[in-house]
């Protein structure tokens, strides 16, 4: 039975109004407003539940005003998982008042009709320099006009080529060690099929042959944290007939809001489901970070030649404290001889993208990333590396703004680098 907004209350009544959440939360650090910090939301979630309150504009402002970074969560003394709180409020929010027509359009007719969204995105590619111009120094792409999304945000452009459709269905080596799946996500697919590339190149070089569905969709997580639950059931359900398909125990991702989604939020969103539940808990047990699964490759650090460069990482917030992944990246870039590498200060702190957040608060999450970009500016590095797409654009956005020249790479392309590096006997320049 589908769990109504009522039984949250189980969840609501836990928290103990502490306000240990006020010294972690990025967007209450910026407005300082209690009905912007996790005890507050808690609070108008009460009162909505309780019917002392109702579905006002207000309301549904405070609750598009997080960015689901779970820093509350993993502080709270009572454990309140207010992300879960304020999703169910949006899926309450979607239910009683419905959809815009833009978010419906978008989630229901492009995001989950895998052949629509694509005809969009290789549409757009070819237009994309009509409605943007370039940025600073040739990098990234700039709005000429505002379309919904402010004119000093800087993009990456779409890709020549669906990452997809670079490659075949199977990247075969010789004698391979293991078969993996690849679930690419959309940035990976149309935006930084580099970072797609550098999984590739890492693993064939380890032996591991890889296969790309070509049927695999988004993920759904802009549609479920908008509260748009059917959809992202069905996208759901989409991609987990299209990767249980394949004869593989791993299903590898290089993103941290993709592979929290596929390993532990489909099995949330389905659990009612009398056919999926199980296999949703079927294909979460595959799902494996690129820097988990490269850290278990018996000799991966072999392969690696010199690279001269300081370097500093970025935890992404569902990476971290989703998937608790925040050893491996690490000991991959440590392990590169001639890398420093300089911890930042809080490397753990959301940088304010957020997804859709840094869309509909544009403002807001450039003040929480100058932060970010700041700490990453005191470290003196040359590269950033992280482990989400979402992170990087955003990222390199404050570094754009701020004049700051760090590039910013996910952690799979620094190691490809490595490789290169020995494979050209330690004459690797940087890309
Ligand atoms: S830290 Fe947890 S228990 Fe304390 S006020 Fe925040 S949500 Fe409530
Ligand atoms: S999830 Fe992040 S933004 Fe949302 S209330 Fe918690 S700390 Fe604040």
């Amino acid at each position: 039975m589908e769990r109504s907004f009522k039984s949250w209350k189980r969840e609501v009544i836990r928290c103990i109004r502490c306000g240990a959440c006020q010294n972690v939360c990025p967007v209450f650090s910026e407005l300082q407003a209690e009905s912007t910090v996790a005890r507050g939301r808690v609070k108008l979630i009460r009162g909505v539940i309780d019917q002392e309150l109702d579905l006002t504009e207000g309301f549904i402002n405070k609750m598009s005003l997080c960015l689901m970074c779970k820093a509350c969560v993993v502080n709270c003394p009572s454990g309140v998982n207010v992300d879960k709180l304020v999703e169910a409020a949006r899926k309450e929010i979607v239910e009683r008042k419905g959809l815009s027509p833009l978010k419906k359009l978008i989630f229901r007719l492009v995001l989950k009709n895998r052949w629509v969204f694509n005809t969009g995105m290789r549409t757009g590619q070819i237009f994309q320099g009509l409605i943007f111009r370039k940025g600073p120094n040739g990098l990234g792409m700039l709005p000429r006009m505002s379309l919904g999304i402010d004119k000093r945000r800087l993009l990456s452009p779409l890709a020549l080529k669906p990452f997809k459709t670079i490659y075949p269905e199977v990247i075969k080596v010789p004698e391979p060690t293991m078969r993996v799946a690849f679930f690419t996500g959309c940035m990976i697919n149309y935006i930084y099929t580099d970072t797609g590339q550098a999984v590739v190149n890492v693993l064939k070089r380890n032996g591991v042959e890889v296969v790309i569905p070509a049927l695999q969709n988004c993920c759904g997580t802009p549609v479920r944290i908008n509260g748009d639950y059917e959809t992202a059931r069905e996208m759901a359900k989409a991609n987990i007939d299209v990767f249980l398909k394949e004869e593989v125990d791993t299903v590898v991702v290089a993103c941290g809001t993709c592979g929290l989604s596929l390993k532990e939020e489909y099995t949330e969103l389905l659990e009612d489901d009398p056919i999926y539940a199980e296999k949703a808990k079927k294909l979460g047990a595959k799902i494996k970070d690129f820097t988990e699964l490269v850290v278990s490759l018996e000799g991966f650090e072999n392969k690696m030649g010199h690279l001269p460069i300081k370097v500093t990482y970025h935890d992404p917030c569902h990476l971290v404290r989703g998937l608790k992944i925040k050893e491996q990246p690490r000991q991959i870039i440590r392990g590169i001889p001639g890398v420093s590498f300089e911890e930042m200060n809080k490397p753990d702190t959301c940088c304010g993208s957020g997804g859709s957040f840094s869309l509909y608060h544009y403002e807001l999450s450039t003040k929480i990333n100058d932060n970010k970009v700041q700490t990453i500016s005191q470290t003196g590095a040359e590269v950033l590396a992280t482990g989400c797409s979402a992170c990087r654009m955003h990222i390199e956005d404050g570094l754009n703004r701020q004049g700051i020249g760090v590039q910013v790479m996910h952690t799979a392309q620094l190691l490809e680098m490595a490789y290169e590096a020995k494979e050209l006997c330690g004459k690797a320049p940087l890309k």
